[in-house]
């Protein structure tokens, strides 16, 4: 049996349900699940210097600095080493080529960059119904009617609410930058790593994408 692929890049469109995905697969595998909007959200909730920075620009649907991002990413590997299940980030070709450098100074390059693939007007109406929670980054759809803005995050306890960048605005801003900056990194590891870039339909039902995504990550 081949090794379990440790090093993974998960993207996506906002609403894709990297998030979701991320989760289930870090607990089958055991791989540390890394969220750089958790990582950024928890430099907010302190209120450092750089989470003021961080809520300025995420509130306009803005994205942060590469260089802050790749620096909260790196200072996360230093702690807990180089298994990691990526989700959203790296988020442009600048912080790609960044965590490249960065994962080859570590011998450590990656095995698995994986796009989950969704339409528009599936992550319009997907986002219109969604409810997150800030602490833990799990989320939640109101359309199943069994869980509302106010009620409390099943797995940890915060308060469940619609995100800043998730009102229409701020979506339609999100999907712009999506397009311009992170589709772009797509093309980068198809240039530079074919052999590692998968493509998954995400307008498939939760556990099919599962399977689909634990096959490439299990090296079946
Ligand atoms: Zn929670």
């Amino acid at each position: 049996m081949n090794a379990v692929n440790q090093r993974i890049v998960l993207l996506g469109p906002p609403a894709s349900g990297k998030g979701t995905q991320a989760d289930r697969l870090s607990e089958a595998f055991g791989i540390p699940h890394v969220s750089t909007g958790v990582l950024l959200r928890s430099e907010c909730d302190r209120g450092t210097a750089l989470g003021r920075e961080a809520d300025a620009a995420t509130s306009k649907g803005l994205l942060v600095s590469d260089e802050f991002v790749v620096r909260i990413v790196a200072n996360w590997m230093q702690e807990h080493g180089t298994r990691f299940l990526f989700d959203g980030f790296p988020r442009t070709v600048g912080q790609a080529t960044h965590l490249d450098a960065t994962l080859i100074s570590l011998k450590s390059p990656l095995d698995l960059v994986i796009l989950l693939e969704l339409s528009d007007g599936a992550i319009r109406s997907r986002i219109r119904e969604r409810i997150s929670c800030l602490k833990c980054g799990a989320t939640y759809s109101t359309s199943l009617h069994t869980h509302a803005e106010g009620d409390p995050c099943p797995r940890c306890g915060a308060v469940l609410v619609r995100r800043n960048d998730d009102a229409s605005e701020a979506l339609e801003q999100r999907l712009i930058v999506y397009r311009d900056l992170t589709l772009p990194v797509v093309g980068y590891y198809e240039r530079t790593a074919p052999g590692i870039m998968h493509r998954i339909d995400a307008g498939e039902g939760s556990d099919a994408i599962f399977a689909e995504l634990s096959r490439l990550v299990g090296n079946e």
